[in-house]
């Protein structure tokens, strides 16, 4: 992983961008989101947002919006994909993540796919110290939402270990 400071709007709206060109589904980004930097690896993030995303439109056979929103939380921003398609049974919702695990039914089977896509997005969000969790209603829709630490809360994570490291070499040192 090279983590470098990464601009999450930007890049949401570059892959988002590129998804316009090859689908008819309409694709909105809702941004309420001030700052929107994360510690990351900008490639990575890609690869994890062009999964979730796809997955949003091929799970959506009918077409239907994909909404992207951005928001900023305590120390960390979360990314919630809201699609109206075919839904995930609640029985399979927390199986989702598991590598070659895909929707036993006959709509999910039409759509196809080798079920890797959530176990890798799954991988590169805990690379992150983030999480990703799922949402959805059987024929209604699903949201897939991911939070990562935003960048200042890394810098000050860093920093305190620092201190921390710096600390257990001096007994006497006070700590504020
Ligand atoms: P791959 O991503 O490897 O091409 P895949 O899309 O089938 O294949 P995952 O992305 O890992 O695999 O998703 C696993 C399964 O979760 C899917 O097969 C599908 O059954 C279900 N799923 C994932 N995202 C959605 C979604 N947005 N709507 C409905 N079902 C979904
Ligand atoms: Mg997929």
């Amino acid at each position: 992983y090279n983590m470098e400071p990464v601009e999450l709007n930007r890049l949401i709206m570059e892959v988002v961008q590129l998804f316009k060109q090859h689908t008819h589904h309409t694709i909105h980004i809702e941004d309420t989101a001030l700052s929107t930097t994360v510690w990351g690896d900008h490639d990575r993030l890609i690869q994890l947002l062009t999964n979730l995303i796809n997955n949003a439109i091929k799970f959506s056979p009918d077409g239907g919006i994909v909404t992207i929103q951005i928001q900023n939380k305590a120390n960390k921003v979360h990314i919630h994909i809201k699609d109206e398609g075919i839904g995930i049974p609640k029985s399979e919702l927390n199986s989702m993540f598991t590598k070659f695990k895909r929707v036993d039914n006959s709509a999910s089977k039409k759509i196809g796919g080798t079920g890797l896509g959530l176990a890798i997005s799954k991988g590169i969000v805990q690379a992150h110290q983030g999480d990703i969790w799922i949402d959805s209603i059987e024929n209604e829709g699903t949201t897939v939402s991911i939070s990562l630490p935003s960048h200042d809360q890394q810098m000050l994570l860093h920093s305190s270990l620092q201190e921390d490291n710096d600390r257990s070499h001096d007994t006497k040192g006070t700590i504020l």
